[in-house]
């Protein structure tokens, strides 16, 4: 599976900003409970964000895509989620 993107929203503009995370096991467990610092394109200052709140937002977001994208008969929904 391809890297799972991120994105953040600066606090002060607005802006998305995009953190491209591994998809493995080990980042999950390294960052789960801790926050992320990241330059700010936006601000140019740094922000620390939650990264439970937007790993689960990202997938969530990826879920919600793929089944926009190839809409299963019901049958097939459990399947899928079991890749
Ligand atoms: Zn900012």
């Amino acid at each position: 599976m391809s890297d799972v993107v991120l994105t953040f929203f600066c606090p002060v503009t607005k802006g998305p900003i995009e953190w491209d995370t591994p998809h493995d096991v080990k980042t999950l467990v390294t960052h789960w409970s801790k926050s992320v610092r990241l330059p700010c394109p936006h601000c140019s200052s740094e922000h620390s964000f939650s990264f439970r709140e937007a790993y689960v937002e990202a997938v969530i977001t990826r879920l919600e895509k793929q089944a926009k994208a190839k809409p299963a008969p019901a049958g097939f929904a459990v399947l899928e989620r079991t890749k």
